[in-house]
């Protein structure tokens, strides 16, 4: 069995296994997880690079969650000739119909823009590139095949896969994979998608594996402890409070998905603690609206004490106002707001979508606040502004930052180093192989060591990309 890394080796987008192997005397190969790279041209580059295989040669898809970087790039691959299944959890499915037509939206609305304003003479730099269109979304998404947490398929003779909780977003799976290969001993493939953090707002705990041969664990804060819950809330409980008594305005780039809804849990839950008193929130982005009314359908598979808060929202609702922008002419008359407003909106990286025209236009007051809850990745705007940029480019236009920026890194959908090592304590025994995928380069190699250093695991790698590795 063969693993060639296509992407999230040494960065945290583009995650892209492929699995080449060899049942009843068959070349076979298959994918877990299909994302899109982001963070600049760069991203863009590797996003219409040509796969070091054909489409259509792929058997079958397995997909650990619903966000961009892991699922991103399908409707591309179904386009290109992949015809097989996709499998996922149910949850993860109803949100792909969410957000890969929003994804295929944006990226046309991207282009449409540029081309205007390079017509203008007014765009300079890289124009931006779709990538596919509603179409080829809606071909992807008939090929999709769900299943439950504990169910167990067969996508190929010789080859049976799971799901179990990971805990990071609704429907985020753990794949187990387990292969009968032509001569060889029958092998458990682990793949952690991305692990969520114990104890983390609305979801459960990831579930830990007792075994595996292959692991492929993602590392995006290896090399972290994140703040505990109850710092994150005093910095959020200050910086919202400080920023409303100045009459200003936070804006709150958020992921549509997990982050848009945590944040919504915990802002409604200090109200209901009485932490901040009655808060005017925006949640402007319809995919985060429409994967709010999801996270409400899937009650269910929510941790106990968000179950709860939500409980309390629907008896108290007066004392949050809160409102889903649906249309753009409701967006742009956000840009009016002059205090008093908790703006959350896509995309978490800042680097299109909405968020960009809240930005342009709060940015450049120094009274507001910008509050950064999710990574940032290499390139992207959002990492500008962590890092500290005076100034930005927006719509080909320069924009100052006078605002303050606030990283606020407890809400993290992902574990931290203690997180991800106390996930892999679960398994009883160590892995044969360990692979560490899904972190800047800092990152895979600190949790690496850490590997070595605290679980006494031999064979940890950190793959590089496009290299296959025999296992
Ligand atoms: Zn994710």
């Amino acid at each position: 069995m063969k693993i060639q890394f296509l992407g999230a080796a040494g960065e945290v987008t583009g995650s892209r296994h492929s699995i080449e192997l060899l049942l009843a005397g068959r070349q076979r190969r298959f994918m877990v997880d299909y994302g899109m790279f982001q963070g600049g041209r760069e991203a863009t580059n590797k996003n219409i690079e040509p796969l070091p295989f054909l489409a259509k040669d792929l058997d079958f898809i397995v997909l650990t969650h619903a966000h961009i970087d892991h699922s991103g790039l399908l409707p591309r691959l179904c386009a290109q000739g992949f015809t097989g299944p996709i499998y996922c959890t149910t949850a993860t499915f109803e949100l792909l119909k969410i957000l890969l037509p929003d994804s295929a939206y944006l990226q046309r609305a991207d282009v449409d823009r540029a081309e205007r304003k390079q017509k203008a003479g007014k765009w300079h730099g890289e124009m931006p590139v779709a990538l596919y269109s509603r179409e080829e979304v809606d071909l992807a998404l008939s090929q999709f095949e769900v299943l439950e947490y504990g169910q167990v398929v067969e996508p190929a003779s010789g080859i049976q896969l799971e799901f179990r909780n990971a805990g990071h977003i609704l429907g985020s799976a753990i794949a187990i994979i387990d292969i009968a290969e032509d001569n060889a001993q029958k092998k458990r493939c682990v793949f952690s998608g991305d692990i969520g953090m114990k104890g983390k707002v609305l979801m459960p705990d990831p579930d830990s594996i007792a075994n595996a041969d292959v692991l492929v664990v993602e590392s995006t804060y290896g090399d972290r402890q994140h703040r505990s819950l109850q710092d994150t809330e005093d910095e959020l409980v200050e910086v919202i409070s400080s920023t409303m008594t100045a009459h200003g305005n936070v804006v709150m780039p958020a992921f549509a998905v997990g982050r848009t809804q945590e944040i919504l849990f915990l802002l409604i839950d200090l109200v209901r603690r009485g932490r901040l008193p009655h808060l005017s929130i925006w949640v402007d982005s319809p995919m985060a609206t429409a994967a709010t009314h999801l996270t409400q359908h899937f009650f269910s598979q929510l941790d106990s004490q968000s179950q709860a808060t939500f409980e309390w929202f629907k008896a108290n609702s007066e004392s949050v106002d809160l409102r889903f922008i649906a249309d753009v002419e409701e967006s742009k008359a956000l840009n009016k707001i002059r205090g008093g407003a908790i703006i959350i909106s896509a995309s978490g990286m800042c680097d299109a979508g909405r968020i960009v025209h809240h930005l342009a236009s709060n940015l450049p007051r120094e009274q507001n606040a910008i509050i950064i809850t999710g990574f940032q990745a290499y390139g992207s705007l959002g990492r500008r502004l962590v890092d500290k940029a005076k100034k930005v480019r927006l719509f080909g236009e320069e924009v100052l930052v006078k605002a303050s920026i606030h990283t606020i890194g407890g809400l993290s959908a992902h574990a931290d180093q203690a997180g991800l090592l106390d996930w892999l304590k679960g398994f009883e025994v160590p892995p044969k192989s360990v692979f560490v995928v899904h972190g800047e380069p800092e990152s895979s190699s600190v949790f690496a060591e850490c590997i070595r250093d605290e679980l006494g695991w031999k064979n940890v790698i950190i793959p590089e990309r496009l290299h296959t590795y025999s296992c």
